[in-house]
């Protein structure tokens, strides 16, 4: 066994703040890289680095505090890391399982490749090539020849770095938009995919241990709302067979990469019950946190697992399911909206996080809301996710 008693995390949020809360629990201490004293996690560490998540000269001298160092946020520069590792720093997953994923685009040429179902998509390069090829001119755009006849608006548009939470993601109607947002964003390297009319959206949260060993959590239904996570219903009601198609796609994935720790998987269930693979996390996911108060062991508890290696734990819910609410920014303000919160903790069996965030803007996740369930049951779910945003966006 490894003997990590002390992880070093890339990032400081409040997905690093519920890694702190786990990490308490399992008598680990967490040495945290972020770049404010105000960041969610500092108050979890035994020490902060306070610099930019791409600082490698500051990861440097974080790999000298800790066994091993794991990370929350994937907006890290790769190639800059990639001599630490050489020199013997343990980044958990190592950096090769992250390199094909930072990119979105890398991202699904890697999945299409290992025989991941995707969506069809398109780089824009300056190369000319077709959809399907992978590429595509910037000519095509620019000489309106896109999309090709047989793939017709809408179209999807997404930045390959550091989109998140929809930012850098835009849904095209017609030519006049594609123009409009591909003037705007256009120097930023971009992937183009068709628009997937989806039935619903899935997400299923899988850990792999250092010795190869895999669990993954129920699989659950995300509700976006202008591409923002709003609602996570657990489990998702599904034919036995999707179950079983996106257990196999969570193995085939965390396999090839050679992966240790806690990855999320998005996708789509189209209306004919296809599965595609919209976006791997390579760490702790939204959609899981449901599992904190749902399960038997938490994404977070089991992401730390890994990293230290140790056994993994029970990806099981010990109810009958779950919904999960984001509590998300409504305006600008710098308040704790505490009668809001203590209003929420009322609800019958109801768990609330509040990440400690000291400013609020809109659309910025503040905290979240489980209630656990007796029995899973779709159409109470969403009684009781309506009932949470009516006292959160209207009390
Ligand atoms: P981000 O990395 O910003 O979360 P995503 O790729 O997950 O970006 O997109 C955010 C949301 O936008 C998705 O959850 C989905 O609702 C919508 N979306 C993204 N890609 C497509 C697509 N190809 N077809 C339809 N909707 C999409």
């Amino acid at each position: 066994m490894d003997n990590i008693k002390r992880v070093g995390v890339i990032g400081g949020g409040q997905l690093a703040w519920m890694m702190g809360e786990a990490a308490q629990q399992l008598g680990i201490e967490l040495v945290i890289q972020t770049p404010h004293p105000t960041d969610p996690a500092v108050i979890f560490a035994s020490e902060t680095i306070f610099a930019p998540i791409d600082d490698a000269a500051a990861t440097a001298k974080l790999a000298t505090l800790c066994d091993a160092i794991a990370f929350e946020n994937e907006f890290i520069n790769l190639e800059a890391l990639m001599p630490l590792q050489e020199k013997g720093v343990c980044f958990r997953p190592r950096l090769q399982a992250l390199a094909p994923l930072l990119d979105k685009y890398h991202q699904r040429c890697y999945l299409r490749d290992i025989g991941l179902p995707v969506p069809k998509f398109v780089a824009i390069e300056e190369e000319m090539g077709g959809w399907g090829d992978g590429e595509m001119g910037r000519e095509g755009i620019e000489n309106r020849q896109f999309p090709v006849p047989e793939h017709p608006f809408p179209v999807v548009m997404k930045a390959r770095r550091h989109g998140y939470d929809g930012q850098g993601t835009f849904i095209i109607k017609n030519q006049e938009e594609l123009t409009a947002i591909w003037q705007k964003i256009g120097n930023t390297p971009v992937m183009l995919e068709e628009f997937v009319p989806f039935e619903r959206e899935l997400a299923v949260i899988a850990a792999r241990s250092v010795t190869g060993e895999i669990v993954v959590y129920p699989v659950v239904e995300t509700q976006q709302e202008e591409q923002v996570c709003r609602r996570v219903l657990v489990p998702a009601e599904l034919d036995p067979s999707v179950n079983t198609e996106i257990n196999a796609i969570a193995h085939t994935l965390l396999n090839s990469l050679e992966a240790v720790g806690v990855f999320g998987i998005e996708l789509f269930l189209t209306p004919d019950g296809k599965v595609l693979v919209n976006e791997i996390a390579p760490r702790t996911h939204n959609s899981g946190h449901f599992t904190i108060d749902a399960c038997h062991t938490s994404q977070f508890e089991m992401h730390l697992r890994a990293v230290c290696g140790l056994p993994l734990g029970n990806s099981a819910l010990h109810c009958g399911g779950a919904v999960m609410v984001n509590l998300l920014g409504y305006e600008h303000s710098h308040s704790d909206y505490l009668p809001k919160r203590q209003q929420l903790a009322q609800l019958p069996n109801c768990h609330v996080h509040w990440y400690g965030k000291t400013e609020s803007r809109p659309g910025r996740k503040l905290g979240h809301v489980t209630l656990l369930l007796d029995t899973p049951d779709k159409s109470s779910a969403q009684a009781l996710a309506q009932k949470v945003e009516s006292i959160w966006y209207e009390g």
